[in-house]
């Protein structure tokens, strides 16, 4: 009955909340890497995201103002991730914050002696536990371009959604059922140690060394990597990759391959 009640009412958002054609054409045209989709899989992804908007707010801050294809942008970059998951893994939070640039988040943690400091770095984006996920949006748009900034914020950020749906950022999300969890840790862990041995080691890495700050930031780079330059991912950490892949349930690197061969 519920899952009916849901069919039902999906349809009816799809249907009364559908994004034109102009807006869908240019938001696309945004993320070049995006061009390893069939149409069908596109199509699929235009429904995830018309969900994603109905189901979330996209909010501008100090005086942003989010343009339609800015949502649309943003929300592609989320339904990426769960194009062959439930929409269910974004449950449990409502809000996307997004400023015109970086932003000072305002956090507050007490030290060992008790003394409350302020977080006063900015920063691009953040992810929070059960809370918003907060962007720039000159870093969401700079981002866009992997092949000159070698990173996505937007992937980045929504990645770290998932890896936190367990409660803590800890770098596993909820595994399906197939997935053995044990074998996710050992090939996390070995591939975290190994990178963070490069980067202490002072190595010039293809990939952004901020991986190697904890399990969590590993999984969201190394999640930006395999939807923006999945062939990179492959070779540096195969096994990483056979994990992403059977997680999210895409093959990207090969879609990659078949494209620069057509
Ligand atoms: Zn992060």
């Amino acid at each position: 009955m519920f899952g009916a009640l849901r069919r039902w009412r999906q349809q009816r958002i799809l249907r009364t909340q559908a994004i034109p054609e102009g807006l869908w054409r240019d938001s696309l045209e945004a993320l070049p890497f995006l061009a390893m989709y069939t149409d069908a899989e596109l199509q699929r992804l235009r429904e995830k995201v018309v969900l994603f908007l109905n189901a979330k707010s996209i909010i501008g801050a100090r005086g942003h103002r989010v343009t339609p294809r800015q949502r649309v942008v943003i929300a592609l970059q989320a339904c990426v991730l769960v194009l062959n998951l439930d929409l269910m893994y974004y449950d449990g939070w409502e809000n996307v914050i997004v400023y015109p640039d970086e932003f000072v988040p305002g956090w507050e943690w007490e030290d060992e002696a008790g003394v409350v400091h302020t977080h006063e770095e900015p920063l691009a984006g953040e992810a929070m536990e059960r809370g918003p996920v907060i962007l720039s949006w000159a870093d969401v748009e700079a981002s866009q371009d992997w092949e000159s900034t070698g990173m996505n914020l937007a992937i980045h950020e929504f990645a770290h959604k998932l890896e936190m749906r367990n409660g803590v950022a800890n770098g596993c999300p909820p595994l399906p059922p197939e997935m053995a969890p044990h074998v996710w840790k050992r090939v996390m862990v070995a591939a975290y140690d190994h990178f963070q041995r490069r980067v202490a080691k002072g190595e010039r890495t293809a990939i952004d060394p901020y991986a190697a700050e904890s399990p969590a930031e590993f999984f969201a780079v190394l999640s930006e990597v395999f939807f923006a330059e999945p062939r990179l991912l492959r070779h540096e950490y195969l096994a990483v990759y056979q994990q992403f892949a059977r997680f999210y349930r895409q093959e990207p690197a090969a879609r990659v391959e078949m494209l620069r061969d057509a």
